[in-house]
């Protein structure tokens, strides 16, 4: 039989091929394609040493001595190690080990490398020469087989760990280097002067290439899955778009169209429906256009949680003062039942807790047409860690949801019985946010409903506790007592008149003394020849804005007036953003009857004008 130099031959120019081509394409950097490049060269490296100074030295082609032979069949023992050692490297990738433990793998491998040429160096290497071809043996060869078998044991158990987990494909090479090399280790054992090692790692590295993503089939997946999402971002906008204009345009047009048919009219009472249409569409819009924002930035990860201490009892009950006009003309009882053991104050996100139970609240009172509405806050408190799990419950005597609706009652614009809902406004937003609200919270929201009679949503969170005592002063009812600062002095401070005016008809029910003004500058003026007991100053004003005018109004020796921002500004933290500034607190317009309760209460004290 021939020697294995044949086969040596043809895989160094295999070999040779595969390397120009493969470093000539374009490639995407992953990291099995990084180690295929380092075995391709390093069997090159390997293929040359056999085929050229070995061959050329034992065929006496070129005078060789011999400690420079035993010095090249050591360099191909070294080879034989590192080779294996670069493959054990591409079965822990392809096994997807965790980036910490294949760091460890890689620096124990260099290690192992560095000492295992010294050592191979260090020990004895016998050869005899049969046949045009060197047959090494001894210690070192001993070694060179103990390292190898050892790699080959390690990269057999990961097979075997990952064989469900990764696909076979991956570990194609190392079944190929497996079985042929249990073949090939059998004929050299019958012809030892058949030297086939390296000619099988060129062999692996073939199939290896078949195995590893192929390039460009990679890259084209990667492209298409890209493409495929921005088609799909692109269609979701261009619908959001088409159900914002129709959602936006509904409220619009009843506005507008009232607007024009009470021009004309001369009966007070028909103008006054009109007038109340246009409020409601108002309402409407309003709401629309704060659905928007808040799943605008939902989406966008944009949403902040922001936590504050706050009362829960006087939030619950804000909470159905706003709800009880929606349920007034309806036959509904309304029940609210706080448990007693509600820590007195809490900390959480106070504006999100309010806006998810309002529309739960709303929900209710809109779905409802007769029966009751009960609103149940019960809790778990556990003080040892200061939290509290809150269940808010809102079960209703409504017309309920069918089962296979439950679920699409999440989906944003997702109004179930649109047909029997054309007279109830609604944008089908508010669902959706209050569960990724909730979500965003930490916490949990779950109906329970049947078609017909009735549904109950179910809210749980979990909120810190700050202290137990119920503070002085909770009122059960939170009733707006608009005589009980008649005759304060008011200055409003507004570039547009519309709002000015918008601001002092909502005040009218105080009888306040309010003098309105248009820029900072007649701010400061009426600063000069009178005081006021409160200043509402907006912010966004051409020439001086507010922060501005306010910083102004600070430098009059003794100023001490209260100076509440007023601004359209309503993204959350705003109101942190105006307190650094200077401000003593904050409305965002349009302006709620509720909140400006809360303000003027706040720097009038409860008490009335004339206790
Ligand atoms: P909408 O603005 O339409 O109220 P939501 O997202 O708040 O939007 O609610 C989605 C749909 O779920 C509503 O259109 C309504 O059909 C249904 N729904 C919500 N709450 C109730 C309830 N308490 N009783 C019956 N149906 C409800």
């Amino acid at each position: 039989m021939q020697n294995g130099i044949f086969f040596s031959i043809i895989s160094f120019v295999y070999c040779i091929f595969a390397i120009v081509l493969f470093f000539s394409k374009d490639k995407i950097k992953s990291k099995e394609n990084k180690i295929y490049s380092v075995l391709l060269i390093t069997n090159l490296i390997g293929l040359f040493i056999e085929v050229v100074p070995i061959t050329l030295g034992i065929r006496s082609i070129v005078t060789m001595n011999e400690a420079t032979l035993i010095f090249l069949l050591k360099l191909l023992l070294i080879y034989f190690i590192i080779w294996t050692l670069f493959f054990t490297d591409y079965i822990l990738t392809v096994s997807k080990m965790k980036e910490k433990t294949s760091l460890y793998c890689k620096i124990i491998g260099i290690i192992l490398g560095i000492i295992s040429s010294v050592i191979i160096f260090i020990l004895p290497l016998d050869y005899y020469i049969n046949n045009g071809a060197a047959y090494s043996y001894g210690a070192a060869v001993n070694y060179c087989y103990l390292i190898a078998g050892m790699l080959i044991i390690i990269c057999i158990s990961l097979l075997l760990i990952n064989i469900k987990k990764i696909a076979l494909k991956k570990y194609y090479p190392l079944i190929v280097f497996l079985l042929l090399g249990t073949i090939i280790t059998i004929i050299q054992a019958r012809f030892p002067e058949l030297t086939l090692m390296s000619s099988l790692h060129t062999f692996v590295l073939l199939v290896m290439f078949h195995s590893i993503e192929n390039p460009d089939l990679k890259l084209i997946n990667e492209l298409e899955m890209a493409k495929e999402q921005a088609d799909k971002a692109n269609m979701a906008k261009t619908e959001f778009l088409s159900n914002m204009s129709h959602e936006i345009r509904t409220p619009l047009n009843a506005i507008v169209g009232f607007s024009e048919c009470m021009l004309p009219s001369t009966d007070l009472n028909e103008i006054k429906g009109f007038a109340r249409d246009i409020v409601d569409a108002s309402h409407n819009l309003l709401e629309i256009v704060n659905g928007i924002l808040d799943i605008s930035k939902i989406e966008a990860n944009k949403m902040e949680i922001i936590n504050k201490e706050y009362n829960p009892r006087e939030v619950f009950n804000s909470l159905c003062k706003l709800v009880k006009p929606r349920i007034k003309e309806k036959q509904i009882d309304f029940k609210i039942n706080i448990s007693p053991d509600l820590p007195g104050i809490l900390k959480g996100d106070m504006g999100k807790l309010k806006q998810i139970v309002l529309n739960i609240l709303t929900n209710a009172a809109k779905y409802t047409d007769k029966g009751q509405i009960e609103f149940n806050i019960t809790c778990v408190n556990r003080t040892d860690i200061n939290k509290c799990l809150l269940y808010i419950a809102v079960k209703d005597t409504g017309r309920g949801i069918k089962k296979e609706n439950i679920e699409k009652l999440f989906n944003k614009f997702e109004r179930i019985d649109v047909d029997k809902n054309t007279t109830i406004e609604g944008t089908g937003l508010g669902l959706a946010i209050t569960k990724s609200l909730t979500e965003m919270m930490g916490g949990k929201i779950t109906v329970n409903s049947k078609f017909g009679e009735g549904s109950t949503f179910r809210i749980y969170l979990e909120q810190e506790i700050i202290s137990m005592e119920i503070p002085e002063g909770t009122s059960e009812e939170i009733e707006i007592d608009y005589t009980k600062h008649s005759g304060k002095r008011i200055l409003i401070v507004d570039d547009s008149k519309i709002n000015l005016k918008v601001a002092n008809q909502i005040l009218k029910p105080y009888k306040f003394n309010v003098k309105l003004v248009e820029s900072g500058y007649e701010a400061l003026e009426c600063l000069e020849s009178g005081t006021f007991d409160l200043i509402l100053m907006d912010i966004m004003m051409p020439k001086m804005n507010g922060v501005e005018t306010l910083r102004r109004l600070k430098k009059i020796e003794g100023f001490d007036i209260p100076v509440v921002a007023l601004t359209a500004d309503a993204i959350e933290g705003t109101d942190e953003k105006y307190l650094n500034a200077g401000f003593d607190d904050y409305l965002s317009k349009p302006i709620d009857r509720y909140e400006l309760d809360r303000v003027l209460k706040k720097f009038f004290g409860g008490k009335k004008n004339n206790e």
